[in-house]
């Protein structure tokens, strides 16, 4: 645990917010939680907080009604809800409002970074990206800075993620994709041009993958588990961003999300799933 953080607040209980929020109770930090779906919050609440009960040196969980209880004495603030510029601005504005000045703001964002945000807060100093990816799979996290976050901040949003036992990938320089987003991103890239051009079965490509990188999925399945739909959200993005058309993302991964066809989710995406 870190000196000067004890109390972590996460806003944005859904997909991401959930693991930071368990994993970093896991270590011992004491969470407040808070999201706009109340039913969705109070089932996660109970589910965590008996797995804490079982485990040794786990910090608490608490749920709140809104972001200014959520942030009442908090230390560091981290912000997962929908990748909308408008409502993280929104959010960031009413955490800085309510979160004691010494307190740490940091959006986990995929492709917004907080430069864009930094607008809607007095704290400009205190900002930061801190971009996870899946726990407990990957322990790993982007950090980067915003245009005015002090040195101090940045020293402290990395200590944190190393006491959480994440490694901390920091950006050195603003860019789409943060550090380990955009290699991903080539490789994603690629495999989605093999399939398109008729050159190699998605199979082959991913037994290729497993064996050299010696990872159990390959590519074409980690997009199944990610959801086809949000994979072509995430590559129009940063075909949008480019304007280069060998960056648009293939028509028949459109076709495949217009019919429905999304990965593990929906039964169907590159392979087939058993739906519970
Ligand atoms: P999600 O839709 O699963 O979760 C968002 C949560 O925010 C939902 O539970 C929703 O009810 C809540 N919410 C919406 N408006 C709110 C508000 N005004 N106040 C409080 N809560 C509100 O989304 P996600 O996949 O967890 O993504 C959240 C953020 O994390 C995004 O910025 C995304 O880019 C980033 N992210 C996602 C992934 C991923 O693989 N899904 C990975 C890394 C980062």
């Amino acid at each position: 645990m870190l000196k000067n953080i004890t109390n972590v607040t996460v806003i944005g209980i859904g997909n991401l917010g959930k693991q930071i929020a368990e994993w970093s109770a896991l270590h011992g930090y004491n969470v407040k939680m808070y999201d706009i779906n109340s039913a969705d919050l109070k089932k996660f609440f109970i589910a965590v907080s008996q797995k804490l009960k079982s485990r040794e040196g786990t910090g608490e969980i608490q749920q709140f009604d809104s972001i200014s209880e959520a942030v009442k004495g908090t230390d560091l603030v981290i912000e997962a809800v929908p990748e909308k510029l408008d409502l993280k601005k929104q959010v960031f504005k009413i955490i800085d409002e309510h979160a004691p000045s010494h307190a740490i703001i940091a959006t986990n964002s995929s492709s917004i970074p907080v430069s864009r945000i930094e607008n809607s807060v007095k704290r400009k100093e205190k900002l930061l990206n801190i971009h996870f990816y899946k726990l407990p799979d990957f322990p790993m996290a982007d950090i980067a800075r915003g245009t005015k976050t002090s040195e101090d901040t940045f020293d402290i949003g990395k200590k944190w993620l190393e006491s959480i036992e994440i490694t901390p990938l920091v950006l050195k320089k603003e860019c789409l994709g943060f550090v380990f987003n955009r290699v991903w991103r080539a490789i994603k890239k690629e495999c989605l041009k093999i399939w398109d051009g008729g050159y190699a079965d998605i199979e082959d490509v991913d037994k290729a993958w497993k064996i050299f990188t010696n990872m159990k999925i390959g590519p074409f399945q980690f997009m199944d588990i990610i959801g086809l739909d949000v994979v072509l959200d995430i590559e129009m993005m940063y075909y949008k961003e480019s304007g280069d058309p060998n960056d648009e993302p293939p028509q028949i991964l459109k076709d495949k999300v217009n019919r429905g066809e999304l990965g593990v989710k929906t039964g169907k995406g590159f392979y087939n799933y058993d739906v519970q």
